[in-house]
């Protein structure tokens, strides 16, 4: 199978060594990738916006399988133009892809499907902001209804800081959703969804904020784990009959089926989980950690999801133990980060890039806000910690930061969910 893969990032990474370890792999090429996927994978220069280059590039390549990381091809109809030109496609349509592309959209479906989740106001006029700010908080979350890559969200005991936000996100021109505040630790569930049949992955849990203790504004991720010891027995079972298998069939009847993974935020609050949000793609960084414990061959599975026979797949195999990833940030993330500085020790096992590349004179530089994303894995979370912590100790880059309390306190048992 020849597979290709569309992103740049340490989850597109993660992805080609996965199907670099697959023997039903025959040629991986990664567009526009990086400095880490180009050791693994053919690097292919793409425009990502660009849904007919993208389709134009797997058929030129002879592509037997593309899988779409990030969510603004998806948004902007890869998937659409991919499976057009007659190429099975890991992600969704952009229909299905407003699932994450539209908060309003999620919260449709999410009502219609009868799926729990918080209650929410869309305010498109500052007029009517300090009413319906009244209506909720304290604690206000001041979301952007469009995709803002995590880095939209304001969660705050502060109604002027929440008012401030409001306001920024007006004036630019973009509606903003209200939302009442989720009490409960969070976690991610990853499902392949061919369209109808839902496969869950393990659940992780992922680190939004910069800095340790949950301190300073959202980011991306800066690291995640699995598995979560301190979810109920049932968990996944629970939701996927709750929330993800509704949510699939709502998307069906109203003629946009998902197809690929669809990421659930959850918080795991005293009354059950309710959804925070969908994504429509593999999260980042969650996803790095999760394929680290995945043992079935990944090129079939994705296959199987975007051709709609993942009912004829055999269960998942998983390793036993943990992994552990930590991001290593550039000076600056995630305000302006500083780029082009030499990065060290790179190649060593579980260092998967994302903001590099390579330079002329061969050097790995730094491209991007997260630079890299540092996977261990080990018996416990304790030596998957000591593991990715270990490896980072090896990675040199001037001014680069990460946390250094990813998963510590589920290794501490320190993890609970409101009223049990
Ligand atoms: P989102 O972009 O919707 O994933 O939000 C980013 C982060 O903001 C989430 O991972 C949560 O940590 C936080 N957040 C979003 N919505 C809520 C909510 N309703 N209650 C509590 N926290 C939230």
């Amino acid at each position: 199978m020849r597979f290709l893969v569309i992103g740049s990032g340490a989850r597109e990474h993660a992805l080609v060594l996965a199907a670099s370890q697959d023997p039903a792999v025959t040629a991986i090429a990664c567009a526009p990738g990086n400095a880490g996927t180009a050791t693994l994978a053919e690097p292919l220069g793409v425009d990502l916006t660009d849904p007919a280059a993208i389709a134009a590039l797997a058929e030129q390549w002879r592509a037997d399988l593309v899988v779409i990381g990030p969510e603004v091809p998806l948004v902007t109809g890869a998937a659409d133009a991919v499976r057009k030109a007659g190429i099975p496609c890991f992600g969704p349509s952009a229909a299905a892809a407003r699932i994450e592309g539209s908060k309003a959209f999620a919260k449709d479906v999410m009502t219609a499907a009868g799926v729990p989740t918080a209650h929410s106001e869309v305010v498109d006029n500052p007029a009517h902001l300090d009413a319906a700010l009244a209506r909720f908080g304290p604690t206000w979350v001041v979301k952007d209804d469009g995709l803002a890559a995590g880095k939209g969200v304001v969660v705050t005991t502060d109604v002027e800081q929440a008012r401030k936000h409001a306001l920024m996100l007006l004036d630019g021109g973009h509606p903003v959703v209200l939302e009442s505040f989720l009490d409960g630790p969070e976690a991610s569930l990853f499902c392949l969804v061919d369209g109808r049949t839902v496969v869950p992955l393990l659940p992780a849990q992922d680190f939004k904020r910069v800095g340790d203790g949950d301190s300073g504004p959202n980011t991306g991720g800066m690291g995640a784990y699995v598995p979560l010891s301190w979810v109920p027995d049932g968990f996944v079972d629970d939701v996927v009959e709750r929330i993800i298998q509704p949510v699939v069939d709502e998307m069906a009847a109203r003629d946009s089926a998902f197809t690929g993974l669809l990421y659930a935020g959850l918080a795991l609050t005293s009354e059950g989980p309710q959804v925070i949000e969908f994504n429509c793609r593999f999260g980042d960084p969650e996803t790095q950690a999760v394929l680290a414990l995945l043992r079935t061959p990944i090129a079939g599975l994705l296959h199987a999801t975007a051709t709609g026979t993942l009912a004829e797949q055999p269960e998942l195999e998983w390793a036993d133990g943990s992994a552990v990833t930590v991001v290593v940030a550039a000076d600056g993330y995630p305000g302006k980060p500083l780029v082009g500085d030499v990065i060290t020790g790179g190649e060593a096992d579980g260092v998967l890039h994302a903001g590099t590349r390579r330079r002329d004179d061969g050097a790995v530089v730094s491209s991007g806000g997260r630079v890299l994303s540092v996977v261990g894995t080990g018996a416990d979370l304790e030596e998957a910690r000591a593991e990715a912590y270990e490896r980072i100790a090896g990675v040199g880059l001037a001014g680069a930061h990460h946390r250094t309390d990813i998963a510590a306190r589920a290794a501490r048992g320190e993890v609970s969910i409101p009223g049990r």
